[in-house]
């Protein structure tokens, strides 16, 4: 893997951008040290270099989509009940960049930001997926409607049974069955 971070080509004409990195960055003096400086260069060039190749996957996965990615990327997968479970507030809330530790790199490495961005875009998934299923469920299931033998002989819904002088009986036979 090449890193193109390193000393700024244009540094002659722009001297307070010593050095460069793969993403346009410039990267000026307040490090103090080369090395300092290097080194961000360094781990934001890693970072950006493993975070690209994320390019072009939807940022709603299904299962599938998600460990076909996971696969093909060679990134550790998650179970869904992880995910949307005890991992939840972190995939949501955490910061997965790195960052400087004094003059060394620290923070998050780039494998674990990319292994949270993609479970972030399955957790996008799995909520598009409850939503999907709550509005497949209707709000008041329909009641089965309760049928009765009237004394006309028909047999209707409940509700339409009419009480005629000669017992029960349904609208079509309430005159009949009224005497
Ligand atoms: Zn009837």
């Amino acid at each position: 893997m090449e890193h193109k971070y390193g000393p700024n080509p244009e540094a002659g004409r722009s001297e307070e951008y010593p050095f460069v990195l793969i993403a346009g960055y410039r990267v000026g003096t307040p490090f103090g040290s080369e090395r300092k400086a290097i080194n961000y260069c360094q781990m934001w060039n890693e970072h950006v270099s493993v975070m690209e190749k994320l390019e072009g996957i939807p940022h709603t996965l299904s299962r599938t989509e998600y460990e076909a990615a996971c696969r093909r990327l060679a990134v550790e997968e998650m179970e869904d009940s992880d995910i949307n479970g005890r991992s939840r507030y972190a995939i949501n809330n955490g910061e997965f960049y790195p960052r400087l530790d004094g003059e060394e790199i620290g923070g998050y490495r780039p494998e674990h930001c990319q292994k949270m961005r993609l479970a972030s875009w399955r957790l996008l998934g799995i909520v598009a997926e409850q939503k999907m299923e709550r509005k497949a469920q209707p709000v008041h299931p329909p009641k089965p409607v309760e049928l009765m033998e009237c004394s006309c002989g028909h047999t209707v819904a409940k509700a339409l049974v009419m009480s005629a002088s000669l017992g029960t009986s349904c609208p079509d036979c309430y005159d009949e069955m009224s005497d």
